[in-house]
């Protein structure tokens, strides 16, 4: 799932692994939960996170070759934030080479948009759930919410600016391939939700969708 920060992708990455009883595998995810643990993945990860800018090739590819082998990978899943670079998609390309097909689901927002969204996100503190707009708590666990660090307006700018130079530019490979498909993510999340599923199905027909 490939589109801007504050696409709608986590979001619709999680509906849609859900309904399908796959995985929702999010870089941002396991790298926040890291930050929080306090580990050495979050102490290397953090200060790139909250600048806005992209950790290292490396340590994301390690990060989803050593997900992507466990088991309940084996028959699907969504990777939500990944890849991020071109060197990021040579290497998915190599990790699913023999599961095809990669279905590549772009989201495009406008801009001004999507800095809205941005500025008005609120996750939960404890679990990282991602909040519909006017919940006052987590509606997984009852918890606090509060704003990304990196959502405050200085880092939005920041990460469309690095979505611009670094991740744009994989959508040109993707959309060469016959297994790319785009959706409108300016809707209601449920139209945007069915628009995911009709564009998958159109690739792999009912298996997925
Ligand atoms: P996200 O939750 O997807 O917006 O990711 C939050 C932050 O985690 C990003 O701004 C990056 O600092 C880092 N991150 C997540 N996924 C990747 C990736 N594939 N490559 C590099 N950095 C990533």
């Amino acid at each position: 799932m490939l589109g801007p920060p504050g696409a709608g992708k986590g979001t619709q990455s999680e509906r849609f692994a859900r309904e399908r009883a796959i995985p929702k595998i999010s870089t941002g995810d396991i790298l926040r939960e890291a930050v929080q643990a306090g580990n050495a993945l979050g102490r290397s990860a953090k200060s790139v996170m909250d600048a806005g800018r992209l950790v290292s090739d490396d340590l994301v590819i390690g990060i989803v070759r050593d997900r992507l082998e466990r088991r309940d990978a084996a028959h699907g899943f969504v990777l939500d934030g990944f890849p991020r670079s071109l060197v990021q998609l040579d290497a998915l390309d190599r990790l699913v080479d023999a599961q095809a097909p990669l279905v590549v689901v772009d989201i495009e927002v406008p801009e001004d948009v999507l800095i809205e969204r941005l500025r008005g996100r609120r996750i939960c503190a404890n679990c990282g759930w991602n909040a519909a707009p006017g919940v006052t708590a987590c509606a997984k666990c009852g918890g606090p919410l509060v704003q990304r660090s990196d959502d405050n307006i200085g880092v939005v700018r920041e990460r469309l600016k690095i979505y611009q130079r670094d991740t744009a530019p994989i959508l040109e490979h993707y959309r060469r391939r016959p297994t790319f498909r785009c959706v409108d993510g300016n809707q209601t999340q449920d139209a945007v939700a069915a628009d995911i599923a009709a564009a998958v199905a159109s690739v792999v027909g009912g298996t997925l969708a």
